[in-house]
């Protein structure tokens, strides 16, 4: 059977990816890019167009067909921006076809069988399925590509939840039935352990083909877990996204920030927190100036102090909603001492 998937070195903590210049990663941050963004979605949109364009899709599936299938599938996905996110993507696809050419043809109709079923369940799933055409066969092998994308998104996603210490009551019990499942051994893909050996420094060498996004998401946690990085939440409210870290006091991911797409999150809040602290000491000040003036007025016009005193406690019970208008952008700072001046 063909092996193909994204091929890693382990070692120290760090993922060293083969055939891309040789890139390294520490344990987890491959996850957190692959598996958080638009990467994976773009790839799926990809094949799935490409499987409904394929010149062979009304041929007889024959096994030379399948081969001339596989090489328009692994052509398909030459292009995208991540080459480990890539290559993930073909391993799933083509595994699932090597594992479906080998069946016998009893085992392979029952296989179609429990497959139907499935497709009545979930409508994002193929149902012209088969063993007929190259086009059946690619839209079977489709079905359990992009099984496999959500079963790893989802396991990434609570996991990484409960890991970080900030998962939801949701989250929580949906980590605990996915890793109860999990117990069973033959729901995750196996990986290829690749051994040379190495004469010339007297060493053996262990690469890792991985083929499935699933066993992707277990290699990386499984190393995790023993490793001293973490894997943490960003706190900037509009990103939340994960990441890895090795100390527990980080707080803002590496990724671009939604607010501002051309820095990162580490770069980008913390300075935006500071401003914000900034400007928000700056409208207490001017709210305190505005409840001197009256003070002021009080003392010199006493026929008027209940009169004042009402605007006081008008000025008191309504200033920290202006304030929160002028800092989160619904009033300018014009109106804000406007409605101060009115008093
Ligand atoms: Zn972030």
């Amino acid at each position: 059977m063909r092996v193909n998937g994204l091929t890693l070195t382990y070692e120290g903590g760090i993922n060293t990816v083969m055939g891309y210049t040789d890139s390294s990663y520490p344990v987890g941050d491959l996850l957190c890019r692959i598996f958080q963004g638009e990467t994976l979605y773009d790839i799926s949109r990809i094949v799935r167009n490409c499987i409904g364009m394929c010149p062979m899709r009304d041929n007889q599936l024959t096994q030379d067909e399948i081969e001339e299938a596989e090489r328009y599938i692994l052509a398909t996905l030459l292009y995208n921006d991540f080459f480990p996110a890539q290559r993930l993507a073909q391993g799933s696809f083509i595994r699932c076809m090597e594992e479906y050419r080998a069946l016998d043809s009893a085992t392979a109709t029952s296989l179609l069988s429990q497959e139907r079923q499935r497709t009545a369940n979930f409508d994002w799933l193929f149902d012209d399925i088969g063993f007929g055409t190259v086009g059946e066969f690619l839209r079977l092998c489709y079905n359990n590509y992009i099984i496999d994308l959500r079963n790893g998104i989802d396991l990434f996603s609570a996991t990484s939840a409960v890991w970080s210490g900030t998962a939801t009551e949701e989250e929580q019990a949906f980590y605990d039935e996915l890793c109860a499942a999990l117990y069973d051994n033959s729901v995750v893909p196996g990986t290829v352990m690749q051994t040379s050996y190495d004469a010339i420094n007297g060493i053996f060498e262990y690469r890792f083909v991985i083929s499935s996004f699933l066993s992707m998401v277990v290699f990386e946690f499984s190393h995790m877990a023993e490793s001293a990085t973490k894997i943490m939440r960003c706190q900037n409210p509009e990103c939340r996204r994960f990441f890895t870290a090795r100390r527990s006091s980080a707080k803002y991911c590496g990724f671009p920030a939604p607010q501002c797409p051309g820095r990162m999150c580490n770069d980008y809040y913390p300075q935006l927190v500071y401003r914000e602290r900034v400007r928000a000491s700056e409208l207490d000040r001017l709210i305190k100036n505005a409840k001197g003036r009256l003070y002021n007025t009080r003392r010199r016009h006493h026929d008027q102090a209940s009169n004042i005193n009402k605007i006081l406690s008008d000025l008191t019970i309504y200033a920290p909603n202006k304030k929160g208008q002028v800092l989160d952008g619904t009033m300018t700072m014009t109106e804000f001492r406007e409605w101060l001046d009115s008093h």
